[in-house]
């Protein structure tokens, strides 16, 4: 079931677009059969679980932390993962500048834009993403690649685009400011309820749990 829903997710892509596994609740076997059917990114939301999967995870398969990151689980995290898509303030990304010089890495991350402006989920508002970005550009160990984005979640897909929008928006500025050791390059929006919507606003990336695996049971 997994091969069929991921080969047929990937065959709807057009080209240009990156499909991440939202891997949380999963179990090794059901994360391997994604990876088999074509899947070369996967999405962890929690330390401890990624550290389960990625023993047996193969080489070229590339890792994303897509959760809240806790400064304490920073040393951890920079060295597990390959991107860190959920910065959204300075000392977090201080924390990962300062573990990634232990270790002589440099680690790619996103800025999570909080679209939605709402008050207790993560994210910095779009009014302050700017500033945010510029902060954190002067990190040696810390290279930005791009924005990321959830919304504020809805049964209907269409009320996600104006979010999609809105981020879509800050990005191209980003990019256009040209700002250096930033790479605007990866804009990751959309969930299994609204990847299409996010495609057409703009997604590059996407990152699918329900869609590829089912419905969570945890
Ligand atoms: C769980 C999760 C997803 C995937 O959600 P689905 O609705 O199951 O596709 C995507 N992004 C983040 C940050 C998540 O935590």
């Amino acid at each position: 079931m997994i091969k069929e829903r991921v080969m047929e997710i990937l065959s709807d892509f057009p080209a240009g677009v990156e499909l991440l596994a939202a891997a949380k609740g999963r179990t090794e076997s059901e994360i391997q059969e994604a990876i088999d059917a074509g899947v070369n990114l996967i999405g962890e939301n929690y330390i401890q679980e990624a550290e389960k999967i990625i023993r047996g995870i193969g080489k070229g398969i590339k890792l994303h932390f897509i959760g809240h990151l806790q400064k304490n689980k920073v040393k951890k995290a920079v060295k597990m993962f390959d991107m860190i898509e959920t910065v959204d303030t300075y000392e977090l990304a201080e924390e990962i500048d300062r573990r990634c010089k232990e270790i002589g890495k440099t680690m790619e991350i996103l800025i999570e834009i909080n679209s939605g402006r709402e008050g207790q989920k993560a994210g910095v508002f779009p009014g302050k993403a700017e500033e945010l970005i510029r902060q954190i550009a002067r990190f040696e160990n810390v290279k930005i690649a791009g924005l990321m984005t959830m919304g504020p979640f809805s049964s209907n897909p269409e009320d996600s685009r104006p979010y999609y929008i809105e981020t879509r928006k800050i990005y191209e500025k980003i990019k256009r400011l040209n700002f250096p050791n930033i790479e605007m390059k990866t804009l990751s929006m959309g969930m299994s309820n609204s990847y299409q919507v996010a495609i057409e606003e703009g997604a590059n990336l996407v990152r699918l749990g329900t869609k590829i695996f089912g419905e969570r049971l945890g």
